[in-house]
C-alpha cells in the first residue's frame, strides 16, 4: 500500500516537472505557433491571426514613440511581442498569469513578451472577451510588458531586489500616452483606496506610478537610482507625503 502511494506520489511529482518544463521551453521558444508576423524596426510583433498592415503599423509605431521617450533607454536591437488571440493558446501561455493582459519572460541573456488578444485596428487590448479603453490600449500594454524586458536586461539579478512600486510603477509611466504631472495624478487620486473607475481611468498602477512620477520629476532621480531603491512603498510614500507637508 505504502509502495503504491509513493510511486503515485513520484508518477505525479515527475508528471507535474515534465508539465512545467514544457511550459518553460514553449514561453521560451514561442515563434512556430505563431504564424504572422509584423515589423523589421524595433519591435516585432507576431500574433496567431493575420494581423492588419495599417493598423499593426500603427501600434508599432506608438508603442516605439513610447519605449523612445523612456528614462530607461532599451539595449537590444530588437524585442519581440507574441499576441494569443485563441482561446486555447491564451489558456496556455498565460497559466501563470491567468488574469494578466499581458507578461514579461526574461530568461538570463534574452526576453520577450506577451499580450492576449489584440484588436490592431481599433488599438484594443482584448482580454477574455473584454475590450480595453485607453489609457490602457495596446500600445501602452505593448510598452508596459517590453520596459519589464528592458528593466531586466538593466539589472539581471538584481530584479530579485526591486520593490514592486518600481517594478510595475516605472512600465506604467512609460506607458502613459499622456502621463500626468505629479500633481495632477496626486490631485486625481486623492486619498482613496484603489477601485475600479480609478484603475479604469489611470491604468493598471495608479499609486506606483504617482511614486515613480515624484521620484523621478520632483526628485530628480535617474532610472538607475530608481531600480536599486530598497525604500518599500509605505517608505517611499512617507517621502512623498512629507515633502508635500514642508
Ligand atoms: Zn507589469
Amino acid at each position: 500500500m505504502l509502495r503504491t502511494i509513493k510511486r503515485t506520489l513520484l508518477g505525479a511529482t515527475v508528471a507535474l516537472a515534465v508539465a512545467a518544463l514544457s511550459l518553460g521551453v514553449l514561453i521560451t521558444w514561442p515563434a512556430p505557433l505563431f504564424a504572422f508576423s509584423l515589423g523589421s524596426g524595433k519591435i516585432i510583433v507576431a500574433s496567431d491571426r493575420p494581423i492588419p498592415p495599417s493598423g499593426g503599423e500603427r501600434f508599432l509605431r506608438d508603442c516605439e514613440r513610447l519605449l523612445n521617450r523612456s528614462p530607461l533607454k532599451a539595449k537590444s536591437r530588437q524585442y519581440r511581442l507574441y499576441v494569443t488571440n485563441d482561446d486555447w493558446r491564451q489558456r496556455l501561455f498565460f497559466i501563470p498569469h491567468r488574469d494578466s493582459w499581458g507578461f514579461a519572460w526574461y530568461y538570463g541573456f534574452a526576453g520577450h513578451a506577451f499580450m492576449s488578444g489584440a484588436d490592431f485596428e481599433s488599438g484594443q487590448v482584448v482580454h477574455w472577451g473584454y475590450t480595453g479603453t485607453p489609457p490602457r490600449t495596446l500600445a501602452f500594454l505593448c510598452a508596459h510588458e517590453l520596459t519589464h524586458v528592458i528593466a531586466w536586461e538593466h539589472i539581471g539579478l538584481n530584479r530579485l531586489h526591486v520593490s514592486q512600486w518600481v517594478w510595475e510603477g516605472l512600465p506604467d509611466y512609460v506607458g502613459m500616452e499622456n502621463r500626468e504631472t505629479f500633481e495632477q495624478l496626486r490631485d486625481a487620486l486623492g486619498d482613496r483606496p484603489v477601485d475600479i473607475p480609478m484603475w479604469a481611468k489611470f491604468g493598471f498602477y495608479p499609486r506606483y506610478r504617482l511614486l515613480v512620477t515624484y521620484f523621478i520629476e520632483k526628485k530628480g532621480w535617474s532610472v538607475d537610482q530608481l531600480l536599486q531603491t530598497r525604500l518599500t512603498e509605505d517608505e517611499a510614500t512617507d517621502i512623498m507625503r512629507a515633502d508635500e507637508k514642508r
